[in-house]
């Protein structure tokens, strides 16, 4: 069974680029425009993975994280965080914030669904899923 992705993300073309590749492979993605949004929705839907943009108006994917990670129902999920490539603090920031790992944008086609399958073999163990 392929995995539910949520997408926390308030660029558009960014989300079309994503949801394009992640669907065509067959997972299924639930998108967010914001922080809030993101937070109500990874507490609604059960998500295998939440990808997470770290430079979101309002709210930042720093506080964001850190709104999930206080979440006990979300404890085990993981958070990968889209970082700038050119923010080189960024990637600490966000493992400090409580994402389990990132990847860098701007995000590369040929590349993107091998790093995400990478981060969901992670969370998922050879023993299996959990949910
Ligand atoms: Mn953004």
């Amino acid at each position: 069974m392929k995995a539910r992705i949520l997408y926390i993300e308030d660029n558009e073309q960014n989300l079309y680029l994503v949801t394009y590749i992640l669907e065509k492979n067959g997972y299924e993605v639930v998108a967010a425009r914001d922080g809030q949004e993101g937070i109500e929705t990874a507490a609604r839907v059960k998500a295998t993975l939440i990808l997470l943009d770290i430079q979101l108006p309002g709210m930042d994917g720093y506080t964001v994280a850190g709104r999930l990670r206080a979440n006990p129902d979300l404890a085990a999920t993981p958070i990968v965080a889209l970082t700038s490539y050119a923010m080189v603090g960024d990637r600490e920031k966000a493992l400090a914030a409580g994402c389990t790992g990132y990847i860098e944008k701007p995000i590369n086609p040929d590349t993107f669904l091998t790093q995400i399958e990478e981060h969901l073999a992670k969370a998922m163990p050879p023993g299996g899923p959990t949910r």
